[in-house]
């Protein structure tokens, strides 16, 4: 059946069983150890939850484990675009543009209310290596090869620039071109919890926080993998025939832990954001060459704007943002920007930092000078050793192909699904939307939209819930209190907590304020701690553990 068509209600406020949300994961860790699954996949980034949501959905007997939280890691630190990656034409990877392009088309068409079209608004700085002419033919090029999907390019004298967007600095500029691409509109981690979330409607059993640790196969074939579950120190034995390594960043240390041998291995490059106050209204990316010559863009979010991003070889997939990330970040953006004061590191509002997983081969060495660094391929491999599938590289854009391959290749291990050809991704049919529109409208639900949204709740709550949403409604015609924002400025209502605590399997207070939700990412800590709804928030996510995990939050970390 189809999944957003299960939309269960949504608990009321004061019916709700406030320890639901303990319920599912203890469920789900008690699963893990009694059943022998098809395909376990270890890590829950976007690999992890694509290659679970594709096999699940077909009826694979599926296990998913991260050592984190869903999406912890490289998956909630990218610039939430999906698009065809134009600055590849430079290196002609032709191929991969092509590629990742198709694979955008097929997001957006997918997912129309998440994944929004939206305009590139690239300037030209004077001297810069391309003439503009090469410019405009090589946009004109990557619509060509997206297919002419979306809005065609659009060239843009200084003039146009300073009518259109005043706040960019054309001084140092010889005009530009807007071309056109895709963003997540609400946040990459919540892409990827939607993802686990459709898994586990479809029979998946998934826990975070549980770490794999060793791996081995029994004479049947079928491996025992050491887990440990990382917020109560239980070792946990999980069974299963072939194993996905989808551990991002972190796939090259599983297996050499798993003993597993591989012809490609990961190179690291890091990447920061920085959020700030909201530059400017328009819905655009603006887009300048940065001081090193690389792509650099101010991305919308939500009542913010995010600035970045750096590309620096990372030894470590642990990273911070340091000072000089972000003086990087800050002075590229000033240096473009007409604004009176330059923006300062006290105006940073949230910081984004995670490390790209480069797929190169091993024999290929490291990579020397800082110009092949940068132009190191962003395609995805996956690699087959024995019954262990590794996932190299890759982008949250081509996603969709990640899914299909490696339930292709399960396939080909002999494992056999009920139901190969069952859908595993998208919104809900219109059908389902409509409903949920005309149930919205006749309870006027757009009129409860609290002051200061940026759009209507029924456009907010269909493009985070799709089908589960009509269970929200039912939630608001209980309570109208259901449809309060509880936190200022953080554009999420009561209902929609009560729904994270019992659905979205929330551990600590920072899964549901980075990852579910966006909430930490615009409105700053010092806000947060003082803000009114949070107590209440953490009550009905945490119930009597509420003050602990408020605290563990705030506690910074060593
Ligand atoms: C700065 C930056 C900007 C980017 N921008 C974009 C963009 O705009 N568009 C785009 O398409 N792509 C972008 N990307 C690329 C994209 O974000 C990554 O390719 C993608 O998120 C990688 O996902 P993943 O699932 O492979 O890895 P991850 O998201 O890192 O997931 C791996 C998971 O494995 C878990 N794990 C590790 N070890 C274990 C273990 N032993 N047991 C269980 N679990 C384990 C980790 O906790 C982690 O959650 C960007 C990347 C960066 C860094």
């Amino acid at each position: 059946m189809w999944r957003h068509l299960r939309a269960e209600p949504a608990c009321s406020g004061r019916t709700c069983d406030r320890y639901a949300k303990m319920k599912l994961r203890e469920t789900h860790l008690v699963r893990l150890s009694q059943e022998v699954f098809d395909v376990c996949i270890l890590g829950g980034g976007i690999n992890g939850a694509v290659s679970a949501a594709s096999l699940a959905a077909r009826g694979v007997r599926v296990a998913l484990v991260d050592k984190g939280d869903f999406a912890g890691a490289t998956s909630q630190a990218s610039s939430n675009l999906a698009w065809g990656g134009i600055k590849y034409l430079e290196t002609f990877e032709l191929e991969l543009v092509r590629k990742l392009c198709r694979a955008r088309n097929r997001l957006s068409l997918a997912y129309p209310s998440t994944v929004e079209p939206i305009g590139f608004y690239m300037v030209r700085p004077k001297g810069f290596r391309h003439a503009r002419f090469l410019m405009w033919v090589g946009t004109w090029l990557y619509w060509f090869v997206g297919g002419c999907f979306t809005k065609a390019p659009r060239l843009l004298s200084n003039k146009r620039i300073e009518q259109e967007e005043p706040i960019i600095d054309t001084e140092c500029a010889t005009g530009g071109i807007e071309y056109f691409d895709a963003f997540l509109h609400d946040n990459d981690a919540r892409f990827v919890w939607n993802f686990v979330r459709g898994a586990l409607d479809w029979g998946a059993v998934a826990a975070n926080y549980v770490e794999v640790t060793r791996a081995a196969r029994d004479a049947s074939g079928v491996f025992h993998l050491a887990a440990r579950d990382n917020i109560s120190g239980r070792d946990i034995d999980v069974h299963a025939r072939v194993v996905v390594n989808a551990c991002g960043p972190f796939a090259d240390v599983v297996n050499a832990q798993l003993g597993i041998e591989t012809k490609h291995k990961h190179l690291l490059s890091k990447g920061v954001h920085l959020v700030v106050r909201q530059l400017t209204p328009s819905r655009r990316v603006l887009t300048f060459f940065a001081d090193d010559g690389r792509l650099f863009f101010m991305i919308p979010m939500g009542p913010r704007t995010c600035i970045g991003t750096t590309d620096t070889p990372s030894e470590t997939v642990e990273t911070e943002p340091t000072p000089e990330d972000r003086h990087l970040v800050l002075r590229n953006i000033n240096l473009r920007l007409k604004i009176q004061v330059p923006l300062t590191e006290r105006d940073i509002i949230a910081e984004r930092c995670g490390v790209r997983p480069l797929a190169v081969l091993k024999d290929k060495g490291q990579p020397g000078a800082v110009a092949d660094w940068a132009h190191l391929s962003r395609r995805h491999v996956i690699e087959c050793t024995g019954n262990v599938l590794t996932i190299f590289g890759g982008k949250i854009t081509d996603c969709l192909n990640v899914g299909e391959e490696v339930f292709a290749i399960v396939q080909r291990l002999g494992i056999a699904p009920p139901f190969p050809e069952a859908r595993w991704y998208g919104e809900p049919p219109p059908s389902v939307r409509d409903e949920f529109l005309r149930q919205a409208s006749l309870m006027k639900l757009d009129a409860m939209t609290p002051k200061a949204s940026s759009e209507s709740l029924s456009k907010r709550l269909w493009r985070r819930y799709g089908g589960e949403a009509i269970g929200l409604l039912e939630s608001i015609r209980e309570d109208p209190r259901n449809a309060e924002l509880l936190i200022e400025n953080a554009e999420y209502v009561r209902c929609e907590i009560e729904q994270a605590a019992r659905r979205e399997m929330v551990v600590k207070l920072e899964d549901f304020l980075r990852r579910r939700s966006k909430i930490a990412m615009v409105v700053s800590k010092e806000i947060l701690r003082n803000a009114e709804g949070l107590e209440e928030a953490c009550e009905i996510l945490f119930g009597e553990e509420a003050k602990a995990k408020l605290e563990e939050y705030f506690t910074p970390k060593v």
